[in-house]
């Protein structure tokens, strides 16, 4: 195990740093992940039975009466230090990128600016049907009317602009990720088991071309037997503490 000290001077002598982080950096926001078992919403839910594109498909007032309570439980969830914390590494000009698997903003609340959010986010919501967006807002306000949100203009249901399981990701995005991943020095890793594909390809990216990896995760991931460094520990602690080793000290 290495500690934060070890993790900044990796930092500091990488040339092209690029973050991907998972569900894990936002559990110390108060948002559950979906492998530590029996947390909050996810508890007595299988996320493959109600996030699933074909569910959808065939019952989407059955999603929204799950995604619902997401949709609330994910109201007025701040970022936490580890959001605050590549915020500040970007700002510093020691981070290039964010690439997220979450969807709940967290990031951008921190002031993330180069962040690519390859599972989409909850930002907006668009209507199947005729194709108009809704920016969250009205979705949380249809919310508390209905137990699915309707589509003003043709009455539809809408979808958030999330990837389900099943679908495929938006294309942009995920070729974005690929090529930060591709051109990172060092591929920092933070809160996430990197199970689900193709997102787990990416450490194998940043590996094949000379890259290295770091990182900081509660638990073991996939990929722990091929990176540098590895931190077990909360990424909420951690990475303040990262942020606190790289800055210069006073005279
Ligand atoms: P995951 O649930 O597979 O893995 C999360 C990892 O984070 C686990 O290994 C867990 O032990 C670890 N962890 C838990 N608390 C931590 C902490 N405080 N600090 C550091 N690590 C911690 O999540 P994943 O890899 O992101 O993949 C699952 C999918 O779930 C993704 O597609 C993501 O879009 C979705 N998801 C997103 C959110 C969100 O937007 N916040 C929440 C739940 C799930």
């Amino acid at each position: 195990m290495s500690s934060p000290a070890e993790l900044a001077e990796l930092i500091r002598s990488a040339g092209s740093v690029v973050a991907l982080t998972g569900a894990g950096i936002s559990v110390p926001s108060g948002i559950p992940d979906f492998r530590t078992p029996q947390t909050g919403l996810w508890a007595n839910v299988d996320p493959m039975e109600v996030a699933h594109i074909s569910v959808w498909r065939r019952d989407p007032g059955r999603f929204w009466g799950f995604y619902g309570q997401r949709f609330a439980a994910l109201e007025g969830k701040q970022p936490n230090g580890a959001h605050h914390a590549l915020a500040a590494l970007e700002e510093a000009g020691r981070l290039d990128a964010v690439i997220t698997q979450n969807i709940d903003l967290l990031h951008e609340r921190a002031g993330s600016h180069n962040l690519v959010e390859v599972h989409g986010s909850i930002r907006t919501a668009t209507c199947p049907a005729c194709g108009s967006s809704y920016p969250r807002a009205a979705v949380v306000a249809k919310l508390e009317r209905a137990d699915a949100p309707p589509c003003d203009s043709c009455g539809a249901i809408l979808k958030p602009d999330v990837v389900f399981f099943g679908e495929l990701l938006p294309e942009e995005a995920i070729d974005r990720a690929f090529g930060l991943a591709r051109e990172a020095t060092l591929l920092l890793v933070v809160g996430s088991s990197l199970e689900v594909y193709p997102v787990a390809g990416l450490p194998l990216e940043t590996l094949g071309a000379g890259g290295e990896l770091a990182i900081v995760n509660r638990g073991p991931t996939a990929f722990d037997s091929k990176a540098s460094l590895r931190i077990d520990g909360s990424a909420g602690e951690v990475l303040p503490q990262v942020v606190s080793a790289l800055r210069p000290r006073r005279a």
